[in-house]
């Protein structure tokens, strides 16, 4: 156990990420009191019942009354709305964050409603799994896992070194980048991978008669995995690419273009372009490994 660093750690939205980082929080005893609140009491029940917080309601702004650091945890394209329903609550000192997949939009949407004295210091924890809601939460989903903060140029350095300590006694790696790079960075390692995987399995999808059927029989062969991506959460993945739009369209094109010259190979039997590439990324997933990332 950690001394606490935070007297009241407030989740606005308690899902996959906010239920987990109640989870490991509690584990390393970083916060006296976690409470949460969210959009619909159906999911407030269950994050009570499964006992993520002490206590999680439907009240934004009342969860946040106090609190020293607030996380919003919702879908990327609610931040800014959740930042304005909490603002007239918090109090100077408190440290405000999220976890969203994009930062320029976020930081864009939730800016504006950051009252003066309290620090902004965005974040996103690189974890994650295809289920959602508070039933997928789990204490070790951070573990061994990089949490990047973006800070603002006028993100306090001390409010940015504690919400780095949380994340680090949450389980997570931590490491600083400037929120435009964030976005392209995660664009071609999250994004452009989860547009693939649905595309793909919206392609096998609309394959007719018993192709369909004998596609889900054969899966195995690699199909098994895009499908597992492809079962992400709707909500989330339309709010990130509609908000990470130029980051996402530039690695789609220069995607495209390596896609046509791998089509022309194969159509002109061009084998040792084929091997070349394949042999360089079958490196790229050793050295993955070898940093415990895989
Ligand atoms: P989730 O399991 O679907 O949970 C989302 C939470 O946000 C729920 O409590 C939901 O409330 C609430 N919410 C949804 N729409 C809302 C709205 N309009 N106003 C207020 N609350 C709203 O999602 P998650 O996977 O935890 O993702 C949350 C954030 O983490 C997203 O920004 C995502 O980009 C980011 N993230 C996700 C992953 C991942 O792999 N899933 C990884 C890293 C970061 P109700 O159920 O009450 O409607």
């Amino acid at each position: 156990m950690s001394q606490p660093l935070f007297e009241k750690l407030a989740l606005v939205g308690i899902g996959l990420i906010g239920g987990s980082i109640a989870l490991a929080a509690r584990r390393a005893g970083l916060a006296e009191k976690i409470v949460a609140a969210t959009r619909r009491a159906e999911t407030a029940g269950a994050a009570n019942r499964l006992k993520l917080v002490d206590h999680c309601g439907t009240d934004l702004a009342a969860a946040c009354q106090d609190a020293d650091l607030v996380i919003v945890c919702t879908p990327v394209g609610a931040c800014g709305e959740a930042a304005r329903a909490i603002a007239p609550v918090l109090p100077p000192g408190c440290i405000l964050s999220d976890v969203g997949s994009v930062k320029q939009a976020v930081i864009a949407a939730m800016r504006p409603y950051v009252p003066p004295g309290v620090h902004f210091v965005p974040a996103h924890p690189v974890a994650g799994t295809e289920n959602s809601g508070p039933e997928a939460a789990f204490t070790e989903l951070f573990d061994g896992r990089w949490t990047i903060l973006t800070p603002l140029p006028d993100s306090e350095p001390a409010a940015v070194d504690r919400l780095d300590a949380f994340w680090k006694g949450l389980g997570s790696l931590t490491q600083r980048l400037d929120p435009a790079d964030h976005d392209r960075i995660l664009a071609i390692t999250s994004h452009l991978p989860h547009l693939i995987a649905y595309t793909i399995v919206g392609t096998a999808d609309d394959l007719g008669g018993h192709l369909n059927s004998e596609v889900l029989r054969f899966a195995a062969g690699g199909f098994r995995d895009f499908t597992r991506i492809a079962a992400s959460d709707p909500t989330m993945w339309r709010d990130v690419f509609l908000n990470n739009r130029e980051a996402v369209l530039e690695v789609l094109a220069r995607f495209q273009e390596d896609l046509f010259y791998l089509q022309r190979a194969i159509r002109w039997g061009e084998g040792d372009k084929l091997f070349d590439l394949f042999t360089r990324t079958r490196e790229i997933r050793r050295a993955l490994i070898h940093l415990n990332q895989a």
